[in-house]
């Protein structure tokens, strides 16, 4: 992968921050955006700018065509079977919720489980969480490992026949751990077990493929993957979108309705679609996927980890930082400065030109387990490069109670 050809793509890395060149590894928090995708965005409303799925006129079938073609796209990224299995959302938060109340609140009854991990980000547990009470089912978490992994085995001795879901990401947000999700996918269904994957921080990073994953549901938000915010994708088994309730009504989901409110809802994925969706954003992501797969999600992993890799192993050296998840499969990296408060050590980088997250990430059941209220969060992707992660390295060696 030619990195220094990459960063010419992506405008924002040009730009300095308190007066540094801009080294930006906040990538699982969002993600900067290449020129093509800023173009497609620009290309629909100079070119295009016509609602759809709604007009009779050429313009409007032009964006229903790119709109649909974009949805094609999302599918064969996805090795879904089909584009009708594609759901477009407002992101990964909405996606979970249009599961958890269309779908979980259908099917649990009181007394059920629904397993998930104290590692979760709040967009995935807390629809499930309020899913739980409504219906008198309860939430209960499947232990993690010493390095924060979810295995097999802890999986299948949290199985019992209470359990109807398992909701979990593929990759934590904190602890950057690769959960089996196709192994427990396996093991679940033979319980007749559905299974809600959050994608959100492995899509960008990793090759999906639902079908060889056999998930239920699979969630995953563009702004992580180089495309614009505002927009995601929710993927489902088609039986199962069938049976979800939509969470909005309104124009565009339904084929007729009548005074008294009987209303027929269109088919899927439509009927999960009311009002103007996010339609530049669409294009954008699918520009961020043409994108991503031109460079290779192989060759864009393999780059991650060896970044990451090069990066722990210096810091495995300094006495002063500790490190969270030192053996992650991903380019998620969380530590902290003995003594130092982590936002006060982020706003150290900050001064010196890096972005970095500090804080709970979204992910607060897992002060226990971190045993610290508040970590720090480097997290690589496709642009960053051997040198920033010197001036990183350089930077996080001066980090000292002295200086922050
Ligand atoms: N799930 C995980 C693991 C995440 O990291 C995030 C965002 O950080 C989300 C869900 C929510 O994504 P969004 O804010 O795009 O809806």
């Amino acid at each position: 992968m030619d990195v220094s050809r990459i960063r010419e793509d992506f405008p924002l890395l040009k730009q300095t921050m308190m007066g540094h060149p801009l080294i930006y590894m906040d990538n699982a928090a969002t993600t900067l955006k290449p020129r093509c995708v800023i173009d497609a965005v620009t290309d629909y409303y100079t070119r295009l700018g016509a609602n759809a799925h709604r007009g009779d006129y050429a313009l409007s079938a032009q964006v229903d065509e790119a709109f649909e073609s974009a949805r094609a796209r999302v599918a064969q990224f996805l090795n879904a079977k089909s584009s009708a299995q594609i759901v477009f959302t407002s992101g990964t938060s909405a996606s979970l919720n249009q599961v958890a109340s269309g779908y979980a609140r259908k099917i649990l009854k009181e007394g059920d489980v629904i397993l998930s991990t104290v590692a979760e980000h709040a967009s995935s547990i807390l629809p499930f969480l309020r899913a739980a009470k409504e219906t008198g089912a309860r939430m209960e978490y499947i232990e993690l490992d010493a390095d924060g992994r979810v295995t097999l085995e802890h999986v299948q001795r949290s199985l019992h026949p209470r359990v109807r879901m398992i909701v979990l990401a593929q990759v934590s947000n904190v602890l950057g751990q690769v959960a089996p999700v196709a192994d427990i996918c396996r093991i679940a269904h033979a319980q007749g077990i559905c299974v809600v994957v959050d994608g959100a921080q492995s899509t960008p990073h990793m090759r999906i493929d639902v079908q060889q994953m056999d998930c239920d549901f699979f969630a995953f938000s563009a702004h992580k993957l180089c495309g614009p915010t505002g927009v995601g994708v929710l993927y489902g088994k088609q039986e199962l979108l069938e049976q979800c309730e939509p969470l909005y009504l309104g124009g565009g989901s339904n084929a007729r309705f009548d005074v008294c409110g009987n209303l027929q809802l269109k088919e899927v994925p439509f009927r999960f679609e009311s009002g103007t969706p996010p339609i530049e954003g669409v294009l954008g992501m699918r520009a961020a996927i043409d994108y991503l797969e031109e460079h290779s999600m192989e060759a864009i992993h393999a780059h991650e980890l060896q970044l990451r890799s090069y990066i722990v192993d210096r810091m495995k050296q300094m006495d002063h930082v500790i490190l969270y998840n030192e053996n992650a499969q991903s380019g998620i990296i969380t530590f902290n400065v003995k003594n130092i408060f982590a936002q006060d050590a982020a706003s150290y980088f900050n001064a010196n030109g890096i972005a970095l997250r500090s804080g709970q990430h979204c992910a607060k059941l897992l002060v226990e387990f971190l045993q610290t209220s508040a970590t720090l969060r480097a997290s690589l992707y496709l642009y960053n490069t051997k040198e920033e992660a010197d001036r990183f390295l350089d930077v996080l060696a001066q980090c000292t109670m002295e200086r922050c």
